[in-house]
């Protein structure tokens, strides 16, 4: 009779997938008696030869001893059994093959316990087979004993396997022995009957202690197993979720850019057109509502760019005096306005470093020292540390406390926000501050002491005075943007070809774009797009093109197509609304001019006239 074995991914060594039923199901117990099975099957037949060498030897000895047919006779009945036993093994291991023994196996130990049973019982025969009464002399006693002990020893390690396994050898062997000198009587035969029991007892008690001691390997073994098992399915499953939900907030924050790059173009068409009208405060506020949200999409879009590693920092010579000089150009009127002091200790010092992202890392401390600071004032100093330089934004606002300081840096934290007024900041300039300062390979760090102050710091290698170098410090904008110019204007308002799927939003930068276009196309198919550059191979002056579009072909491919047809490098805007790292780098990779969702309307405007001036000069 045989049953389905309990089904166990640790005991066939692999690590079922996720989805698959848990092997931890299975009870431990279960998983021990299942080890301990198979190691019993496993290791019969190899026992088998040993058992015929010793039972051959042992007859060979007695009948060359005594002559007797007892010894013949017992050692062919032996020899046969064991055949028969092999046989049966072999039987077994067809039914029950061991590579597959954990789905099938055989529900109790009796198809090897009772061959084995029946073999033993020609060893409790033995000793009145080989030495027949009458026959007895010391060295037959002798003999006698040390082969049958000599076999006990030898059995230990296979009967330690199975529990059971234990009294079925030890008492066949021990009970031949013990009988028959308690039927020869005499000293020397209780006396090696004494030994006999002694020996045999002893053996099975230490056959037991072995079995235990396989038992608790067996578990402990089990047990890292299923440990590391479960702790490998927590760490898939982490991943799956976390895939998942960078997943959902790449489609949630895709999906969000378009309706609120859209309203952004709209919103600011209307400001514009209603300058003159009464409804023109309401506008503003409509400007001042989009802003605040395209902001937030900014700032994570920020730290997206930086994951992708598209942020990567140009290091110049700078000196830090010109850098302060335009820190306290940026801030010092609004700290006027808040009645502080904004104070800077400088040092002819010299860094090598991103002038632009270190800018962009001290505004973010100055920004919120006087956004925190209530009265008195900031100090920005820089002070030589070793063959460091520190420079630090120190003020004496609000301070914070010492459990929120550890998580400042953190994406979205914030310390007094609770209501998550947007008004009162995100909780992301750290985190970007962050991510930044690891890129100049500097290292961050805060102190504060509640109601007293804050100082927030960064440290970067120092580098000898060098030869004054101009220091042209861009504004502190997003790194994407095209840099302004707003003082040229191109001389004729130009042709411009929009491809993006989203109506809405082509719709919204016709309405922007028009007052300053001679010719605004809007498409939302590639085909319709191409009809139009076909119709007019000459008819426009640049592209707007949206990264994800309904067409098999992304907006890359789009513009290449659009490109061929126009017979040449017609100057191109990809617009995206993706976020995702991979599709960041894809973008940036295309060598377009890259723009994202919500893109400021007139940030859009300058970026259109500035490729079509810097095309022009090529062409010229
Ligand atoms: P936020 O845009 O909300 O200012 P930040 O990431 O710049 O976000 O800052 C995270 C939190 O750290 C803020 O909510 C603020 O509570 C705290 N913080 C930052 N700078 C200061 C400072 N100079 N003084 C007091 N608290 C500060």
């Amino acid at each position: 009779m045989s049953t389905q074995g309990s089904t166990s991914s640790v005991a066939d060594g692999t690590i079922a997938g996720t989805d698959a039923p848990p092997g931890i199901a299975d009870s431990h117990a279960q998983l021990v008696r299942e080890r301990l099975l198979r190691r019993m099957f496993v290791m019969g037949p190899p026992t088998v030869l040993t058992a015929l060498a010793a039972a051959i030897a042992m007859a060979a000895v007695f009948f060359w001893m005594t002559r007797g047919i007892g010894a013949l006779t017992w050692g062919i009945a032996t020899c046969a059994l064991l055949g028969l036993r092999l046989l049966f093994m072999r039987w077994n291991a067809r039914l029950y093959p061991e590579p597959e023994f954990t789905l099938r196996q055989p529900d109790g130990a009796w198809r090897f316990m009772l061959p084995l049973g029946t073999y033993m019982a020609m060893w409790t025969l033995a000793p009145w087979a080989l030495m027949p009464p009458g026959t007895e002399s010391p060295s037959r006693i002798l003999i006698l004993l040390l082969g049958m002990f000599a076999v006990l020893m030898g059995s230990v390690p296979v009967i330690a396997t199975w529990r059971a396994m234990v009294p079925v050898v030890t008492i066949p062997l021990t009970l031949g022995v013990v009988t028959r000198f308690a039927w020869m009587g005499g000293t020397d035969g209780w006396f090696a009957c004494v030994v006999g029991l002694l020996f045999g007892g002893s053996m099975a008690r230490y056959a037991l202690s072995q079995h235990q001691l396989i038992r608790r390997s067996l578990s402990d073994q089990i047990d890292k197993e299923l440990l590391s098992e479960q702790l490998m399915r927590q760490s898939f499953e982490l991943q799956r979720l976390n895939r998942e939900r960078s997943r959902f907030f790449a489609s949630a924050s895709h999906d969000l850019r378009q309706p609120v790059h859209a309203l952004a173009l709209f919103s600011r068409s209307l400001e514009r057109d209603l300058a003159e009208h009464p409804l023109a405060p309401v506008a503003g506020r409509v400007v001042q509502a989009t802003d605040a949200v395209s902001g937030l999409l900014n700032a994570m879009l920020d730290i997206s760019k930086i994951d992708a590693g598209t942020v990567v920092p140009r290091p110049t010579e700078i000196a830090v005096d010109p850098l302060f000089l335009r820190l306290a150009q940026l801030f010092e009127p609004r700290a006027q306005q808040a009645g502080l002091s904004l104070r800077f200790h400088t040092a002819p010092e010299w860094l090598q470093t991103d002038p632009d992202l270190l800018l962009r890392v001290l505004t973010n401390f100055v920004d919120n020292a006087l956004k925190y600071t209530r009265s008195g004032g900031i100090l920005v100093s820089a002070r030589p540390r070793g063959d460091r330089l520190r420079l630090a934004v120190w003020d004496t606002g609000l301070g914070i406390a010492p459990e929120h300081l550890p998580h400042v840096f953190d994406e979205f934290y914030q310390v007094d926000n609770p209501q998550r007024d947007v008004a009162r900041g995100l909780g992301i300039g750290l985190a970007i501050v962050k991510r930044l300062v690891d890129l100049l390979s500097g290292e961050i760090g805060v102190r504060s002491q509640q109601d007293r102050g804050s100082v927030f710091w960064v440290d970067l290698p120092r580098r000898p005075p060098a030869a004054p170098a101009p220091l042209a410090l861009a504004p502190a904008a997003a790194p994407d943007t095209a840099s302004a110019d707003t003082a040229e204007t191109p001389l004729v308002p130009p042709r411009v070809l929009l491809l993006d799927d989203e109506q809405p939003v082509g719709e919204a930068v016709r309405m922007w774009l028009a007052p300053y276009c001679e010719r605004i196309e809007i498409t939302s198919r590639l085909a319709d797009a191409c009809a139009q550059v076909r119709a007019t191979p000459e008819g426009f002056d640049a592209f707007i093109v949206d990264f994800r579009l309904a067409d098999p072909q992304d907006g890359i491919q789009a513009t290449a197509e659009l490109r061929q047809l126009a017979g040449r490098r017609v100057p191109t805007i990809l617009v995206t609304g993706d976020t995702d790292p991979e599709r960041v780098r894809a973008a940036y990779a295309s060598g377009l001019v890259v723009m994202f969702k919500p893109v400021q309307p007139e940030v859009l405007l300058r970026t259109l006239h500035q490729i079509i001036r810097s095309e022009a000069r090529e062409r010229a």
